[in-house]
């Protein structure tokens, strides 16, 4: 089955694309962290690799042995490494870790960022980066912060695409996407 496509990212630094299906979106967006007082959720991003680009179509967690806080989130990592070998079963590739923050315009934390670092550096997988999206809590898709991290760089992504009040009729104009064999 084709995904839709909700929202895409692009940068200025690479000629690639992250698209976000509008699955994976309702997903997270269902899991933000409406106030201060909840813990943060996250988990694990999957999805493909094809002609138009990366596309993000599926997430994992929150799962019940996490790490979490108001102000951190660590993936049980049994969890996460479980996960991870079941959606490759299925195709989908594992792309990065996703988490909620209680922030209107989320920012990285020093310890996402190093967090980050430390998963590329230590990774086996054969991405060229990894993605880190943070969930914030106001608007669709301001409120999506994405950088990717390399061995040795990382690109910050502006996303383009739906606001939360679109109607789902307004929604079917993204879904004209042609990706091909997704
Ligand atoms: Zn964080």
């Amino acid at each position: 089955m084709r995904p839709t496509i909700g929202m895409t990212a692009y940068s200025d630094k690479c000629s690639d694309t992250i698209s976000f299906s509008l699955e994976l979106i309702d997903y997270l967006w269902g899991r933000r962290q409406q106030t201060s007082r909840d813990p943060e959720s996250g988990g694990q991003l999957f999805g493909i690799i094809n002609n138009y680009g990366i596309i993000v179509t599926t997430a994992s967690g929150p799962y019940s042995n996490d790490m979490r806080s108001s102000t951190r989130y660590q993936s049980d990592p049994l969890q996460a490494q479980k996960e991870i070998e079941q959606q490759a079963k299925r195709g989908q590739l594992y792309l990065g870790e996703w988490h909620t923050h209680c922030q209107n315009l989320p920012n990285p934390s020093h310890y996402d960022i190093t967090a980050m670092k430390a998963l590329v550096a230590s990774s086996s997988l054969n991405l060229r980066h990894a993605i880190l999206l943070i969930v914030g809590n106001n608007h669709i898709p301001n409120s999506f912060y994405i950088e990717s991290f390399g061995k040795t760089d990382s690109i910050k992504w502006n996303m383009i695409g739906l606001s939360q009040n679109e109607t789902s009729a307004k929604r079917k104009n993204f879904t004209a996407e042609e990706i091909g064999n997704a």
